[in-house]
C-alpha cells in the first residue's frame, strides 16, 4: 500500500460485513443530500500540504446531527483514491484508512509519494457510497512559484451567509488559512439564519455544532477546493479562555469542556493525525513551507496562555484595563504563547528558510491601545495584554535573518493594515507588517471605537469596521499584494464580494502602501 496510514489505521475487517454497521435512521434535515442519506454529507477536506504529501479528511455520518452520526460504534474501513485528473481516471495513489468510531468516524489520512507543486483530486468510498471529489495540491520546491492564499476568521453561523467563501473559491487560491473562531460555542447578536442548539458543553454538543456549520454548502465547497491551514482562537472552546482558565467556571469543569472541544475540532478539521489530542493537549503550532518562497508559522494563542486578569486572579477572561493600573502587564513571566511555543518561535524565526515569514495567529498583534499618555486604555485579550512577550518577538523580528515577517491576525472583526514597531514607537523603523483579517460573518465593534484606535495609532495605516469579508494575498519574491475583500450583504449567500482596498508590501519593506 503506497499510502502512509496513521496509527491504528490498519484495516482488519473484511468488506463483507459492512452493511451490518449501518443503523437505519430517519434522514435528518441537516443531511443535505437528496434521496437516501449520504454517508459523506459533511463533505471532504484537505490540509497541511508538503512537497510530497497532504492530509485528506472526511467524516462518515448518516445522520450528522446525532452524537453517533447515525452509525454503529464500530470502526469502518474507508477507501481513499488520489488521481492526477478531475475525472479520477489517472490514479496515482490508493489505499484504505479507518474511520474510528471513537473519533466520530473521522478520517485523517496522510497521502505521501506525491509530486511537488501539483494539483490532485481525491475521493473516499465507504459503506457502498462514494464521496464527492475534492481537489488539493502539494507545495513547490523553490521560490519561483507565486503563492495565492485566502485568509479567513470569525464565522458565526447565525450572523450571516458565507458569500466570502464563494468568492474565495472563485479566486482559486493555493491555500486557505483560517485564523480561528471557526465555530462559536454559543450564540449572540441578531440571527440571519437559525442554529437551534444550546451553547456547547459536551463532546456531542460540539460535534453537533460542527455539523451545523458544515451544513453550509459554500463552506463545504471551500474545503473541497484547496488545502487549508488552521489555527484556533477562543470560540472553538469558550469565549476568552486562557490556557486552563475559564472566566465562567472552575478549572476542572473547564478542562473537561476544553478536552471535548479540542476533540471535536480535530474530528472535523483536515489536521495531521499527529495533532490528535492525547494525554497532552494537541500541538497545533508549527510551520508549513510553500517552497522557499514563504513559510507559514502557525501559532496557538490559547492553549498555553497565562491569565489575562490584571489582579492576578486565577481566571481567564479579557478585561478592559489602563496601562498604569494593571500590574500583570508589567510581569515579565506572563506569557501569551507559553514558554515552549515562544522559545520554538524565537528559534525558528531567524532560520532563513524562506523569503517571507508569514505568521498566522489569532488575535491582534500591533498595539491598539487608545490614548497617548502613560495612561492608555486597552483590552487584555489581545497581545496588548502581553506587552513584554510581544516586545521579545518584535526584537527577534528586527534580526536581519528574519526575512520579511508579516503577521496575520483575526478575532476582532475589523480589517487593519499595520506596521510593527519596537517599544511602541511608530516613528521608528518598522520591523514587520500586520494584516488583521475582518470577519467572514461575525458583527464588528462600533465604528467609533475603531476611529479612536486609528486616531491614537499612526502605525494603523488602514482600518475598516464596515464590512465582513476576508483577506487575500498573492506574493512572489519581490512583493506581496494584499486585498481587503468585502461582502456587500452578509445576509445573502449570493451577495457580491468586492475589493475594498489593496496594499503592496515590497520585500525588505515593512510598511503596507495602498496600491
Ligand atoms: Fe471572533
Ligand atoms: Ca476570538
Amino acid at each position: 500500500m503506497s499510502m502512509t496510514l496513521t496509527r491504528r489505521q490498519l484495516v482488519a475487517s473484511a468488506a463483507g460485513s459492512l452493511s451490518a454497521l449501518m443503523v437505519p435512521v430517519a434522514v435528518h434535515a441537516n443531511n443535505l443530500g437528496s434521496g437516501p442519506a449520504s454517508v459523506f454529507s459533511l463533505g471532504v477536506a484537505s490540509g497541511y500540504p508538503q512537497r510530497h504529501s497532504v492530509v485528506l479528511w472526511t467524516r462518515l455520518a448518516m445522520a450528522p446531527s446525532r452524537p453517533d452520526g447515525g452509525l454503529m460504534p464500530a470502526d469502518v474501513p474507508v477507501r481513499v483514491v488520489v488521481a492526477s485528473d478531475r475525472a479520477m481516471r489517472n490514479i496515482v495513489r490508493s489505499g484504505y484508512a479507518v474511520a474510528e468510531s471513537e473519533w466520530a468516524h473521522s478520517v485523517h489520512v496522510e497521502v505521501d509519494g506525491l509530486q511537488p507543486n501539483r494539483w490532485y483530486w481525491y475521493q473516499f468510498e465507504a459503506l457502498g457510497q462514494h464521496s464527492e471529489v475534492g481537489r488539493t495540491r502539494t507545495m513547490p520546491v523553490d521560490d519561483q512559484v507565486p503563492m495565492r492564499a485566502g485568509i479567513a476568521s470569525c464565522q458565526l453561523f447565525e450572523a450571516g451567509h458565507y458569500a466570502a467563501y464563494r468568492q474565495m473559491v472563485d479566486d482559486d487560491p493555493d491555500l486557505i488559512v483560517h485564523l480561528g473562531d471557526y465555530i462559536y460555542e454559543g450564540t449572540f447578536g441578531d440571527a440571519v439564519r437559525s442554529l437551534p442548539i444550546e451553547s456547547s458543553q459536551t463532546l456531542s454538543d460540539y460535534r453537533e455544532r460542527y455539523t451545523w456549520y458544515r451544513s453550509d454548502p459554500l463552506l463545504r465547497r471551500a474545503h473541497a477546493h484547496c488545502p487549508w491551514l488552521l489555527v484556533w482562537d477562543d470560540h472553538e472552546v469558550e469565549n476568552d479562555y486562557a490556557g486552563d482558565l475559564s472566566r465562567y467556571t472552575d478549572r476542572r469543569s473547564f478542562l473537561r469542556r476544553r478536552a471535548a472541544a479540542y476533540q471535536a475540532y480535530y474530528e472535523h478539521m483536515p489536521l495531521p493525525a499527529a495533532m490528535r489530542p492525547g494525554k497532552q493537549g494537541p500541538r497545533i503550532y508549527g510551520e508549513s513551507h510553500f517552497g522557499t518562497l514563504a513559510r507559514w508559522l502557525l501559532l496557538d494563542g490559547r492553549q498555553y496562555r497565562h491569565s489575562m486578569r490584571c489582579d492576578g486572579s486565577d481566571s481567564g477572561g479579557g478585561q478592559p484595563a489602563y496601562t498604569d493600573s494593571c500590574q500583570a502587564l508589567h510581569d515579565p513571566e506572563r506569557s501569551f504563547l507559553g514558554y515552549s511555543q515562544r522559545d520554538w518561535l524565537l528559534r525558528q524565526m531567524p532560520r532563513r528558510s524562506a523569503q517571507w515569514n508569514l505568521i498566522a495567529q489569532p488575535t491582534v498583534f500591533a498595539p491598539t491601545m487608545i490614548g497617548r499618555s502613560a495612561r492608555q486604555w486597552l483590552h487584555t485579550d489581545s497581545w496588548d495584554g502581553y506587552p513584554i512577550e510581544r516586545e521579545r518577538i518584535l526584537t527577534a523580528m528586527a534580526d536581519p535573518d528574519v526575512t520579511n515577517p508579516v503577521v496575520f491576525s483575526g478575532d476582532v472583526h475589523v480589517f487593519y493594515a499595520n506596521s510593527l514597531h519596537r517599544f511602541d514607537r511608530p516613528d521608528s523603523t518598522p520591523v514587520g507588517a500586520e494584516f488583521v483579517c475582518g470577519a467572514i460573518t461575525t458583527p464588528p465593534p462600533s465604528e467609533r471605537y475603531v476611529r479612536m484606535v486609528r486616531a491614537a495609532r499612526s502605525s494603523v495605516r488602514y482600518a475598516n469596521a464596515d464590512s465582513r469579508g476576508y483577506v487575500r494575498i498573492s506574493l512572489n519574491r519581490e512583493r506581496m499584494l494584499t486585498d481587503i475583500m468585502g461582502v456587500t450583504d452578509v445576509r445573502r449567500a449570493d451577495s457580491p464580494v468586492r475589493r475594498l482596498a489593496r496594499f503592496v508590501l515590497e520585500s525588505g519593506q515593512s510598511v503596507p502602501h495602498p496600491a
